[in-house]
């Protein structure tokens, strides 16, 4: 038998517990992992809370991310005792994810762990510190350098925000960070921000366009705050926009984009090609500041789950929730 948090769905409503299940309802797959971390990514919240229909099929394990020891596998890239990691694939949306002593899944979705990182530094980067690095990824490939001039994060106390905040910093770009959470200034300007900016200054419609002063920004909000850096953005500025915490809704004008060249870049981290997804695990490796990842991370135990999505959703978790499942 193994441990997980189980979400079931009675028709009418959803609840969720931890429970005792046994190893022959492990779903199909390749390859059966020995799970040493995951995480609560804000996606897990929503799965935990219900909040929106993250889950397409009950019952379900959640838990997009997970990092841990391979212990069965017929998948001729991975043997038994291999260290891996796996982010997203709808895993934990549609098929049982990771906050279970036991997964099993496709090889094709995971990926080896860079040797760099233990198993648990790896999720205190989780699904977010790997979606911020796409999203840095993003900003270069439009050509956006330190010498650009400065770099906005918003939602920069959260998971994304954190892990973007203190890769850009690293690579040398001055960045401004974006917070509802004044209180947590000391631990972004520690990130490497150079400038801490409120929420509120971006809460509230503007104009078109406004004072340029961005040269590329990563936006975990979308909502008005996407538009209001949308219309802020220096001449041929480049968003890379990765989230929804401030609203699904993009209440902005073309004037951005056809007057400056500002380029509204998406970003995906759950299709994302393989290959694209080694290279942010290299990036990562890299140009991650490993000492900053303890203070980043709050660790809970698997059955504290429940109530720690809560706090997620209210935007009261800073940088990232890991969850150690075993002890390696
Ligand atoms: P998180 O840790 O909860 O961080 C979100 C942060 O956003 C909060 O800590 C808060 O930061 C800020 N925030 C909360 N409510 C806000 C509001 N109403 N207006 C503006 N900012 C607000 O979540 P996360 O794991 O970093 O994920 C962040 C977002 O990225 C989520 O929407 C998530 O779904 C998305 N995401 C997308 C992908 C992808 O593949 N596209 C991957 C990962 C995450 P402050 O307190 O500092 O303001």
């Amino acid at each position: 038998n193994f441990k997980a948090i189980l979400i079931e769905h009675d028709g009418t409503r959803q609840s969720v517990r931890l429970a005792e299940l046994p190893r022959d309802r492990l779903p199909e797959g390749d390859v059966t992992v020995r799970v040493a971390c995951s995480t609560l990514n804000y996606k897990d919240a929503l799965a935990i809370t219900g909040r929106s229909p993250v889950v397409r099929q009950f019952p379900m394990i959640p838990g997009i991310d997970f990092a841990g020891t391979v212990e069965e596998s017929s998948n001729a890239d991975f043997k038994p005792g291999d260290r891996v990691l796996l982010n997203g694939w709808g895993v934990g949306e549609r098929h049982w994810g990771g906050l279970a002593e036991i997964a099993r899944v496709k090889g094709d979705w995971l990926i080896p762990l860079e040797p760099i990182f233990s198993l648990a530094q790896a999720m205190s980067i989780g699904t977010a510190g790997y979606t911020a690095a796409l999203c840095v990824m993003a900003l270069e490939r439009h050509g956006i350098t330190p010498e650009s001039g400065e770099v906005l994060v918003t939602g920069a106390a959260g998971g994304v925000g954190s892990v973007a905040t203190a890769l850009l910093a690293k690579l040398g770009y001055d960045v401004a960070a974006v917070t509802g959470r004044p209180e947590e200034s000391d631990y972004l300007t520690k990130l490497g921000a150079k400038r801490i900016l409120p929420r509120s200054q971006f809460g509230e419609p503007g104009k078109p366009l406004a004072k340029e002063e961005w040269a590329g920004a990563v936006d975990v909000a979308g909502g008005q705050v996407l538009a209001n850096v949308c219309a802020s953005m220096k001449y041929r500025g480049v968003i890379a926009a990765c989230g929804l915490a401030a609203g699904m809704g993009l209440p902005v004008t073309v004037a951005p984009f056809i007057l400056r060249g500002v380029t509204l870049a998406g970003i995906d981290s759950v299709m994302c090609p393989r290959e694209e997804r080694r290279e942010a695990w290299r990036r990562l490796a890299r140009d991650l500041d490993p000492s900053l990842l303890d203070a980043m991370t709050e660790r809970v135990p698997l059955d504290a789950c429940v109530s720690v999505a809560d706090r997620l959703i209210a935007g009261a978790v800073r940088g990232r929730v890991s969850v150690p499942i075993s002890n390696e």
